[in-house]
């Protein structure tokens, strides 16, 4: 089946009670196993059923069969946020002692966690410049590796097969972080990645209108995550959340065709304006990520970064002027957003480490929306007119 018929039909069929043709929304903290012997059978997991939300959810579990078949993977998991996702993966999967690596820059809040949340708990956390430095320099004993393919928020392109290959001399587990993506665009598991996860938050919803966490891969290592992120961490998702996310992923090959387009035109805009001193976009034949994408995945994403010479004050007053992009952080939305990394989503970062993953002053991140091209052009281009 393709893809975007998958997402119509995988893991969704008619509720079995009512017939109703979309999930319904579960709302029960609980449910009655209604005798003590089935009680007992079903806590033993002797007997299927349903016991208490935060374990389990018939809208929740519906969603993650649909994300299970739509990322080829065994099992899948949803959490009430990407950070869970992140969390939930390294607290099963790492202990007191372990090394852990991850490629520069990811997410602000990964990196915060990473670097100041799990080296309390006596793990290693060692950062990588690229996917190369990973490969000739991997720490002997690493346990885990995490990498985005397209990272957050410079747009720097890692390369899975050097990710794989560098993980393979420790024998780590991987973890790429695919929310930018999208299985629409790359699917990880199948070409051999251990683990996928994303902020469902983003892309896989696609309205702005929930925070979410999906992490998928082999049976063995996602029982061990679900036990962590929901009875330990306690972590899952609502059911109204669950039923928005399943409603978003309906549409999300539209939404992604859209911005896909939207991205490449804005960035061929932009490329050419005399005012923007780098234009950040993998799809531009002169990033250096473009070929490797262009190899391994095929698109090039729905984010565009830029860079104004002039720090926060000038890359401030160019914001303040757009009125279609909105200021928020945040990506993956119908609409256009656009933020400055350095001064919100990557502020915990010091300095020294900004500096070293990329994260500049002058950096600009646009989440390119489905809007028409022409309109948000025509609103960069007013706004650029000012710097
Ligand atoms: N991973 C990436 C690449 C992100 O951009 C974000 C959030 O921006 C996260 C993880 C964390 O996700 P959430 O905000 O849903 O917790």
């Amino acid at each position: 089946m393709k893809f975007k018929t998958q997402l119509l039909h995988s893991g969704i069929g008619a509720d079995q009670q009512t017939g109703a043709l979309t999930t319904p929304i579960y709302q029960s903290s609980t449910f009655t196993y209604g005798n003590a012997a089935e009680g007992k059978a079903r806590f033993a997991g002797e007997h299927p059923g349903f016991i208490y939300s935060r374990m389990g959810n018939p809208t929740v579990q519906a969603l993650e069969q649909q994300l299970a078949e739509l990322e080829d993977a065994e099992e899948a998991l949803v959490v009430a946020s990407g950070m869970a996702a992140v969390s939930s993966i390294f607290y099963a999967l790492v202990s007191a002692g372990d090394e852990v690596a991850f490629i520069d820059p990811v997410y602000g809040g990964t990196a915060a966690f990473l670097i100041n949340t799990l080296t309390r708990a006596g793990i290693h956390v060692s950062s990588y410049r690229s996917d190369d430095d990973l490969l000739a320099n991997i720490k002997a004993g690493t346990k885990l590796v995490l990498f985005e393919p397209i990272t957050n928020p410079n747009l720097k392109v890692s390369d899975y097969r050097k990710v794989i290959a560098a993980a393979a001399k420790t024998g780590a587990i991987t973890v790429c972080d695919n929310t930018f993506l999208t299985p629409y665009l790359f699917k990880p598991l199948t070409k051999g990645i251990d683990i996928v996860m994303h902020s469902a938050t983003k892309y896989l919803s696609g309205h702005g209108d929930i925070i979410a966490g999906v992490i998928a891969g082999k049976r063995q290592l996602m029982q061990s995550i679900r036990t962590i992120a929901l009875k330990h961490i306690g972590a899952p998702i609502g059911p109204q959340e669950a039923y928005l996310l399943q409603r978003g992923l309906r549409t999300l090959a539209l939404r992604m065709d859209a911005h896909l387009a939207g991205a490449a035109q804005v960035a061929a805009f932009l490329a050419k304006h005399p005012a923007v001193a780098k234009v950040i976009y993998p799809g531009l034949a002169d990033d250096p990520g473009h070929t490797t994408l262009a190899e391994t995945v095929g698109a090039y994403g729905g984010m565009v970064s830029i860079e104004l010479s002039g720090g926060f004050t000038r890359a401030a007053r160019f914001l303040d002027k757009l009125h279609l992009f909105t200021q928020a952080v945040s990506l993956g939305d119908l609409e256009s957003l656009a933020c400055h990394p350095a001064s919100t989503t990557h502020a915990a970062m010091s300095v020294t480490d900004r500096q070293q993953a990329g994260v500049t002053d002058d950096l600009i991140r646009l989440s390119i929306g489905v809007e028409a091209p022409e309109d948000l052009i025509a609103d960069l281009a007013q706004a650029l007119a000012y710097t």
